[in-house]
This record gives structure tokens, C-alpha cells and sequence, in this order.
């Protein structure tokens, strides 16, 4: 090989339960609180709002991964009202500048911000206030490229912290500095810089969507120090999901759904592409919904115009490419529908965040079919996807990561994939092993359509399985992904598998005889609880990035010593594949039957079940 991979090794400290941060001492607990009240209009504050706040005022550099809509705003910008001198805020969209400036401006936080694309004489404007003796301004908004690519601006940065008028610095959005986010910005890489530059200027880096491995990516890229970590649980009760099989009446199944469960209530279709969007409007508004559609090819005016109907409810529903959304900020979203598969676990998550703010019942319905993967697949490898956050397109440093970065996107999508063929675990199980966190089913109380048609299980003994899968990590070297184990596991004799010469590995297609999607299963177990780590690989000169299994030794040797793993399969039901059925409209029709009576009056659970298979 012609690299050497560089695991990478963080530090980070646990912030979450340490009561240090809680507590009601810090010099600036009062006029927190009164700030928090009389100029955010907030009674109180959310879960971990008081510890980041806290925390990050004490110097600590800080990593908050809250849910959409948790309130990470407030966390620097109460900060940065009480304090002296400027917090600056490294966010990826212009829009969503636009909208946090003009609610600090209404609450009388002098805020400004600098872009790319502003006008020259204004941009100098800026500068110079901040050059002032007494700069005025609280808050300096930037779009990532403005610190890759201006030296003017460290020039003033520098200055600032020459004047000990820099206070902080906030990194919003933080996924975006890795590749293994679904929202990958090259220019959020270059900002190490700050911390090099700045080193002892704390930094507060927030997002939504993190796993293990861009949780890692991001305080690694960022050269956050001994950083502090504050998460919360990323279930949403209120939200209940299904993955639906994508039919040819796949229209007619979305209207149905809509009318019987969410009339002239608020919604959004993501859907792939430009034309999906049109497509499903115009269809949409035909069957008399009140309905618009949102993609990157319309220009500013009619977007922001579409938002707004939708906004002030004029419009209920939007049909959009995955550029709609970030910084949406609806608390009555009653419904997400994907009409065509999501990139990605995380993308998914977050899109369906935008539903239920307001902590009201809402619905999330994925339409899958197998096709659509394949048409993903092909519009990744042309890079001919709307990016959600992509305002710059793709630079040149990101051509030459190109390759891997595809190959990143294409390992999220199969993982997306197996999400929506699983029929057997917890939808909020599976989406949040995404992100680390264990979840117990159970607390699921069937708000999922695999935990609704599930009544009875069988304990089967994978032990030997999962053996298996860990010996054929070790045979493979322990520099493989999930889904590389899995294809050897299963037999397959692609490309990949040649090239390095695994179809004559002792365990190649020892799991030939297992049902589709269990040895997968057992693999993800596996990683959850330990047995396998997944690690990030810094891989070359370019510093793109892999997933790779390795074996916990310590816990593996339970494993061969005779711990015995049980995981939980249906009994009876013969459960609807939701893959490859792309044209049987009988079965789609049915299955819109099957949500609606789920929505509306969750009948017993086992005469749906019926139901459905006597379809
Ligand atoms: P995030 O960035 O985490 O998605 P925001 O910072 O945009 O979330 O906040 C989401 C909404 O929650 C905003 O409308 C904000 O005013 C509101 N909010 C934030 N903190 C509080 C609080 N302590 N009490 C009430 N509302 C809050
Ligand atoms: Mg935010
Ligand atoms: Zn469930």
C-alpha cells in the first residue's frame, strides 16, 4: 500500500451529567438569566443549554450535538450579548445567516455578516467598524470560504485578538467539516487555521448529526483541545415512521395518505431531482392540495417567495430537492414524505426533524424501491445531486478528493439501504445506532411500522454467526468497511473483492444461506455493542477519510469463551419485503391503507397484520 493510515486519537471529556456545568455560581448565572428572559423572550432554558453556555464561558472549547430545533443558537449568542468584544460564527449558508441576523437585530444584538458574494464598498463598511476602537458589533457572521480565502479577513481577526475583542468563535454546522457528513463542505476543512491561529480563544462547535466518526473528523479537523462534549438523545417521540414500498401509484398512495391522515396540514415531499419536484407538485395540486416546489434552479426571488407562502401557511405543502430546509424553522410540520430514497442515515434523520418542533404527533414515510438506489447510485457517480447546503459547488480541492468522496457517499447510501430492506428492528433502534446511541425498542411503544407489525418474536442464537463475521474481519485485516465484510460474507465476486483477492478467504461465502439483510444485522449488533469498533482512517496526502472494522480484542475473547448472542427475529409473520417491488400497484395501495389505519386508530396489531398478508 501506498499510504499508511493514521488512526487518529481525540480527547474529549464527557460534559453531559457532570453537574459542574450546571450549576447556578458562575459569575454570569444572573445576568444569563435575566438576558434569557428579557431580550430572547425564553422562560427557561432547554436541556443543556445552561451546561454549553456555561462551559463555554468558563474557555472550554466545546462539541454540542443537540437535535434540530434543540435551541444551539442561543448557546453563543447569549454569550456573546454579555460579554465584551465579538464572537465570530462560521456558518454554512448565506440564507440562514440572513434569517439569524435579522432576529438579533429585532432583539437589538448588533449582528453583521460577510460573504463571498456582497458588495465590495459594503464589505469594507464591515471591516472597518470591526477596526474601530469601539466595534459595535456582538456578532460577526462569515461563510466558511471567507476564512479559507481571505486574508484580509485574519488580517482583522488577527487584529481583534491583538485588541482581546475576539471572545469566541463558533463553528455552526460543525458536520460540515467532514466527509463522512452528509452536508461536506471542503472550505469548513481550512478551519483548523482559527485554533492554530487563535489558540487560546475558545471554540464552540455545533451540529445536529454527528457519528462517532464525524464527531471525530470534526474536533480532529478543528483542533479542538481537551474538548468538551454535550449530547442528548436523538429520539423523536412524537415522530412516528414507516418505509413504504415505492410503486407505480406511488402518487395516488401520497395524496391518499395526505388526505385521510394530514388534510390541509403542513408538509414537505424531498424528492431527487428537479424535475421530481415539478412532477410531484403539479401531480399534488391536480388532486386539489394546495402545494408548490423548492430546487435549486429557481432563482433566489421565487424561492424565497415559495418559503414564505409556505411560511404563512398559504401553501401547505412543499415539494423539494434536500435544499430546502436547513434553518426551516416551522414548528407545525405535520408530515415529511420521501418520495425517493434519502443519501444517507444522517440526511435522513435531520430531514425528518423538520417534522413535529412543536412536539405534536407527526409522520415520516420513506417510499422505497430498490430502482431508486440504483438511480441514486448513478446520479452520485455524476455528481449530479442537489447538495442541501452546497451554495459554492464543488472547488478544485474537492475534484481531487472526488473518488473517495464518492466512495463515502456510496457506503452511506447502502446503509441506507439496509435501513429501509430492514423489516425486522426498531426504525428510532436503527437510526440512532447511526449516532452511537442505544436504544431499547420497547420504549419504541409501536410508533414504527416494523415495531407495529411485529407481535411475536423468536430468540434465535447467532453466536456462531457472529463468530464468523469476527474471524472474518481478522482473516481481511482489519482494514475493511461493514459493507466490504458483508459482500465477502456473503460470496460476492465483485470488483472489489478480487482486487484484493477475498473470494479465496477461508470464510467467502459462508453466509450465502442467510436471509438478506440478517448478516448485516448481526454485523450492526456487533458494532453496537462493541464486539467491533468502526474507525475513522485519515488515509493520504489529501486527508480523505474511510471506515474501517476492528476487533475489541478484550471483548471478543467473552465472545469465543462462550458468550452466547441472542437477537430477537419475527415469529409468524411472513413480513412485507419493502424491496424490489416496484410494480405491484396492489400491494401500494394497500400498504397506504395500512399507514392510514396506523395514523388514524392503531387497530390490534395482529389483525393488521392479517391484513396486510392476506393482501
Ligand atoms: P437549532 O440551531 O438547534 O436547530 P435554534 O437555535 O434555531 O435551534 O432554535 C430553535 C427554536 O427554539 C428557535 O425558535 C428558538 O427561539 C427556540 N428556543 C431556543 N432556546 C429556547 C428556550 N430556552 N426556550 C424557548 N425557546 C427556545
Ligand atoms: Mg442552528
Ligand atoms: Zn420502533
Amino acid at each position: 500500500e501506498a499510504f499508511i493510515p493514521k488512526i487518529i486519537e481525540v480527547n474529549y471529556i464527557e460534559g453531559s451529567g457532570d453537574k459542574r456545568w450546571s450549576s447556578y455560581d458562575f459569575p454570569w448565572t444572573k445576568e444569563l438569566e435575566v438576558n434569557n428572559k428579557k431580550v430572547f423572550g425564553n422562560h427557561s432554558f432547554r436541556p443543556n443549554q445552561r451546561e454549553i453556555i456555561n462551559a463555554s464561558m468558563s474557555g472550554c472549547d466545546v462539541f454540542v450535538l443537540m437535535p434540530t430545533g434543540g435551541g444551539k443558537s442561543l448557546t453563543y449568542q447569549l454569550p456573546a450579548l454579555i460579554r465584551p468584544g465579538i464572537t465570530l460564527v462560521i456558518s454554512p449558508l448565506v440564507s440562514l445567516i440572513q434569517d439569524q441576523i435579522m432576529h438579533l437585530l429585532q432583539a437589538n444584538i448588533p449582528a453583521a455578516y460577510l460573504s463571498a458574494n456582497m458588495e465590495w464598498a459594503e464589505q469594507q463598511e464591515i471591516l472597518r467598524e470591526l477596526n474601530s476602537d469601539y466595534c459595535k458589533y456582538k456578532l460577526l457572521y462569515v461563510t466558511p470560504e471567507k476564512v479559507a480565502r481571505s486574508d484580509n479577513l485574519l488580517r482583522h481577526l488577527d487584529n481583534l485578538h491583538f485588541r482581546e475583542l475576539l471572545a469566541r468563535i463558533v463553528i455552526d454546522e460543525a458536520h460540515c467539516v467532514s466527509q463522512w457528513g452528509h452536508d461536506f463542505r471542503p472550505d469548513y476543512q481550512g478551519l483548523g487555521i482559527l485554533k492554530q491561529k487563535f489558540p487560546n480563544t475558545p471554540v464552540l462547535a455545533l451540529t445536529a448529526t454527528a457519528t462517532a466518526s464525524v464527531k471525530e473528523d470534526v474536533v480532529q479537523a478543528l483542533g479542538l483541545v481537551n474538548c468538551i462534549i454535550f449530547r442528548q438523545s436523538f429520539n423523536r417521540p412524537n415522530l412516528w415512521y414507516s418505509v413504504v414500498p415505492k410503486t407505480k401509484k406511488c402518487l395516488e398512495d401520497i395524496d391518499k395518505f395526505i388526505r385521510v391522515n394530514h388534510f390541509d396540514e403542513c408538509g414537505i415531499i424531498y424528492c431527487l431531482s428537479r424535475m421530481d419536484c415539478e412532477k410531484v407538485a403539479e401531480k399534488l395540486q391536480e388532486c386539489g392540495h394546495k402545494c408548490a416546489f423548492y430546487h435549486g434552479s429557481m432563482d433566489p426571488a421565487q424561492r424565497a417567495s415559495v418559503q414564505k407562502q409556505w411560511s404563512k401557511d398559504e401553501i401547505n405543502i412543499i415539494c423539494a430537492t434536500v435544499a430546502f430546509g436547513m434553518g426551516i424553522n416551522k414548528p407545525d410540520v405535520r408530515f415529511v414524505i420521501h418520495h425517493s430514497l434519502p443519501k444517507s442515515i444522517e440526511g435522513y434523520h435531520q430531514e425528518c426533524g423538520r417534522a413535529g418542533r412543536d412536539g405534536q404527533r407527526s409522520s415520516c414515510i420513506l417510499y422505497y424501491n430498490y430502482s431508486d438506489y440504483i438511480r441514486v447510485k448513478h446520479m452520485l457517480s455524476q455528481g449530479a445531486i442537489e447538495q442541501s447546503s452546497m451554495t459554492s459547488g464543488y472547488n478544485r480541492s474537492n475534484m481531487i478528493n472526488s473518488g473517495r468522496i464518492l466512495e463515502t457517499n456510496t457506503e452511506n447510501l447502502v446503509r441506507m439501504v439496509s435501513y429501509c430492506e430492514n423489516d425486522v428492528d426498531c426504525r428510532r433502534l436503527l437510526q440512532l445506532a447511526h449516532f452511537g446511541e442505544k436504544f431499547n425498542s420497547s420504549t419504541c411503544q409501536k410508533t414504527c411500522d416494523n415495531c407495529l407489525k411485529i407481535t411475536s418474536f423468536i430468540e434465535k442464537d447467532v453466536t456462531e454467526i457472529a463468530n464468523q463475521l469476527v474471524e472474518l474481519v481478522k482473516l481481511t485485516g482489519q482494514r475493511f468497511s461493514s459493507s466490504h465484510i458483508l459482500e465477502v460474507y456473503r460470496g460476492s465476486l465483485s470488483q472489489m473483492v478480487k482486487k484484493h483477492r477475498h473470494e479465496i478467504v477461508s470464510l467467502h461465502g459462508a453466509g450465502k444461506h442467510l436471509a438478506k439483510g440478517e448478516a448485516s444485522r448481526i454485523l450492526h449488533h456487533l458494532v453496537v455493542e462493541d464486539f467491533l469498533g468502526e474507525e475513522v482512517k485519515k488515509s493520504d496526502f489529501y486527508g480523505s477519510v474511510s471506515s474501517i472494522l476492528k476487533v475489541n480484542e478484550p471483548k471478543v475473547r467473552n465472545l469465543f469463551a462462550g458468550q452466547r448472542i441472542i437477537l430477537r427475529f419475527p415469529s409468524s409473520v411472513k413480513a412485507s419485503k419493502p424491496g424490489k417491488s416496484d410494480a405491484t400497484p396492489a400491494k401500494g395501495s394497500l400498504t397506504s391503507e395500512k399507514l392510514n389505519v396506523m395514523q388514524i386508530d392503531p387497530p390490534s396489531p395482529q389483525t393488521e397484520v392479517d391484513h396486510i398478508l392476506s393482501a
